[in-house]
């Protein structure tokens, strides 16, 4: 709340309010990326999101175990929101993630979108300097925490996970009842409700969940709070061309489309980004061959 309302009260003594580089321009006179940091300075710290992720240079960490997603499947009526910045879908109580290494349980609050123009790249997150067309991050708070600024607070007080979007041949007819409710919320403080949605359907399928990358990081909007546990998917999730320019129909507060609504990557600093799956699929150590020899050797 108190971080609500200190943002609150620099938005107003600045008179600005914050936006997408795309959005800035000479008749716009909101802070774009580059100047986010003059009203929030958490932008212009040393563990910031989104990064980019140097496949080659992941450490794989055999305690990234597989998650445990409770309620995912459970159908919902979500609202879905244009919030001048993305669109939003609030989740209800009572979907969770656990494991993965996360020190707690973590409840879902929202789930919003980043994207490019008419399904051109668009994603926070980059592998080893590649987009996706679009990224979804479904943010969960630390169980404890009634809100997200009372989480941010925390180092650990926030789980995102990331997952990426990419352009199939054919439409990803999961995913058409948000993309139909998307053309009644035009306008930000636009809403509507999407019925009949569960979080599966927003996911690759469940044998492709258990690879991701972990690392610490910050929200990807101001006020960039340092206080997320990120949890990026390797895996992506498919959409048609025809589906990922849906989002372009969108509208910021200016008229103007809503497209590449994504953050660029920010320096990594003395962080490192982990891989789940550890050393099983790696070859065996010396002392595993070694044993295995001697064994076989007694046997005979
Ligand atoms: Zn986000």
């Amino acid at each position: 709340m108190w971080t609500f309302l200190l943002v609150s009260f620099l938005e107003l003594a600045s008179g600005q309010d914050w936006c997408y580089q795309t959005q800035v321009s000479c008749s716009n006179t909101c802070l774009g990326p580059d100047q986010w940091g003059r009203s929030f300075p958490q932008c212009n710290g040393r563990s910031q999101s989104p990064v980019n992720i140097v496949t080659r240079k992941v450490l794989p960490d055999q305690r990234l175990a597989p998650f445990h997603f409770l309620g995912y499947r459970h159908a919902f009526h979500g609202n879905l929101s244009n919030n001048g910045h993305t669109v939003q879908l609030d989740l209800p109580g009572g979907i969770q993630i656990k494991g993965g290494n996360l020190s707690t349980t973590y409840t879902a609050l929202q789930l919003h979108f980043h994207w490019g123009k008419d399904g051109g790249p668009g994603s926070e997150h980059t592998i080893d300097g590649e987009l996706y067309p679009m990224e979804m991050h479904i943010v969960h708070i630390k169980e404890g925490y009634e809100s997200l600024s009372q989480a941010a607070s925390d180092p650990e007080g926030l789980a995102v996970l990331g997952i990426f979007f990419q352009e199939s041949n054919s439409a990803n007819k999961k995913l058409e009842p948000l993309l139909k409710a998307l053309s009644r919320i035009p306008r930000p403080s636009n809403k509507t409700i999407v019925h009949g949605i569960s979080l599966q359907m927003f996911l690759p399928p469940h044998d492709h969940l258990r690879d991701y990358y972990r690392y610490h990081g910050s929200l990807t909007t101001p006020d960039c709070a340092q206080s997320v546990v990120w949890t990026v998917l390797e895996n992506t999730v498919p959409l048609s061309r025809q589906q990922l320019s849906a989002f372009s129909q969108l509208r910021f507060s200016d008229g103007r489309p809503m497209a590449n609504t994504f953050r660029s990557v920010q320096p990594l600093n003395a962080r490192r980004v982990y891989r789940s799956g550890g050393s099983m699929a790696a070859s065996p150590t010396p002392a595993v061959v070694l044993s295995s020899v001697l064994l076989l050797y007694y046997y005979l």
